[in-house]
């Protein structure tokens, strides 16, 4: 009986689990190391290397020429050095020397700030956007939207998390002058957890197209939806406990890891290569397609707006800088290759005016590496998205997931510019064809 309440009220949006047994992980001594593999054998060396020194791979060992970026624990560091000197590999450089410093660096930065000014701002301009907020400050941010737009302003609630937090999307669906029916564009972030500037940059963003003359067309011409967090337990966890975290927080029976990579859990090729089956695996695909809460409320979500009605989806990650389009799967071309191709050109030459940023564009699988399941490949397939992109925001590895909150308003400038080429490409093709 305790059980099917527990399942009502986890419908229902009411329950929640104790969080209070969340550990504290300290990352002081670990480093990220980065190599840039010349051959295959690199690749091979570097990949049998994840299970006997515990890696963790901030960007995987894929393709040649590519960084490498992985965190080591201090106490493999002294065999992990013998290991690559002993395979040749002499070109390792130490990129971080010290997470937990970056770590600290970060909260100290939010404590000066907290001292000075009120944790959640009560207003949209005086919220503070060169910060990085924690859950109940995003939900607040979003109360703030609704406050004071509500006229064309709405928020949703689409689900809730494994955890039983509410799931929202934010609509902005602002009638036009001459009352046409608009275009629309999907937005999301944080479905990896530990990619803070993901949402923090689109906070910004959204207050931009709101409040700035330079931008409002873009709300003027487009209808938008926002979803500013998908993984929020993941994110409750990157503040409380392990600021590494990247998976979802559910456990299955039996399991002895928890958390699902929601990137490789939708239910489009799911289980092919370029995805993991191993629980403990920073990339585990889940024990079925769209098994996380988070995944399966957003895919019914969107296929309740129906296909031919969105215009575009944008899904957004860190780190690396990169425009992404389909596949992801598969290393064969999308048959509007060229189309995609000329609109990634387009965002990447607007992002690089803004501040000097090279985004790198092209399809997922040539681009980087082969990923199965992923958000941009179900928008394109399942649901007829051609323009569906997946955004890498800042850095190059500098600081990787560690970003400092100096770079969250420059990071959401450029973003802004390449999301305001979509916005104009989307208009323009709807006022063309109608879809
Ligand atoms: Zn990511």
């Amino acid at each position: 009986m305790m059980k099917y309440l527990n399942i009502f009220l986890l419908l229902l949006g009411v329950y929640s689990v104790d969080i209070s047994s969340t550990e504290h992980v300290n990352y002081k001594g670990h480093q990220v190391w980065r190599v840039i593999p010349k051959s295959k054998e690199v690749l091979a060396i570097l990949r049998d290397m994840e299970d006997a020194f515990e890696l963790d791979f901030w960007s995987d060992p894929v393709a040649t020429g590519r960084p490498v970026d992985f965190r080591i624990e201090p106490k493999f560091a002294l065999e992990i050095q013998d290991h690559l000197e002993m395979n040749g590999i002499f070109d390792y450089t130490v990129y971080i020397s010290d997470i937990q410093d970056l770590i600290n660096e970060q909260k100290s930065s939010r404590k000066a700030w907290t001292a000075t000014e009120k944790a959640v701002a009560s207003s949209l301009d005086t919220f503070v956007y060169s910060q990085y907020h924690p859950a109940e400050e995003v939900y607040e941010w979003m109360e703030l939207v609704v406050a004071e737009y509500g006229s064309f302003v709405s928020k949703e609630q689409f689900g809730v998390t494994y955890q039983g937090r509410p799931l929202y999307v934010l609509k902005f669906h602002k009638p036009s002058s001459s009352g046409n029916p608009k275009p629309t564009i999907f937005v999301d972030a944080l479905i990896h957890c530990r990619e803070w500037i993901s949402t923090a940059s689109l906070l910004f963003i959204f207050k931009e197209m709101l409040r700035n003359p330079k931008y409002t067309h873009m709300i003027d011409e487009v209808d938008w939806y926002f979803v500013p967090m998908i993984n929020i337990d993941g994110y409750v966890e990157t503040w409380l406990g392990d600021r590494l975290w990247r998976k979802t927080r559910s456990t299955g029976p039996g399991s002895l890891c928890t958390g699902v990579d929601g990137n490789r859990n939708w239910d489009n090729h799911w289980s092919y290569p370029g995805a993991s089956g191993i629980p403990c695996s920073y990339t585990y695909y889940g024990p079925m397609p769209a098994s996380e809460s988070e995944i399966r409320h957003l895919q019914n979500y969107i296929m309740g707006v129906g296909k031919g009605n969105i215009g575009a989806y944008v899904t957004t990650h860190s780190y690396t800088q990169l425009i992404l389009y389909a596949y992801g799967w598969t290393e064969e071309l999308p048959p509007e290759n060229e189309e995609l191709n000329a609109t990634s050109k387009l965002m990447h030459d607007a992002i690089k005016a803004v501040h000097g940023k090279y985004y790198t564009y092209g399809p997922s699988a040539i681009t980087i590496y082969v990923s199965s399941g992923d958000t941009a490949d179900w928008t394109y397939e399942e649901m007829g998205i051609v323009h569906s992109y997946t955004f890498e925001l800042r850095d190059e590895g500098r600081y990787g997931f560690l970003l400092p909150p100096d770079q969250i308003i420059p990071n959401g400038e450029e973003y802004l510019a390449g999301l305001e080429v979509l916005s104009n490409f989307v208009r323009d093709d709807y006022e063309g064809s109608g879809f």
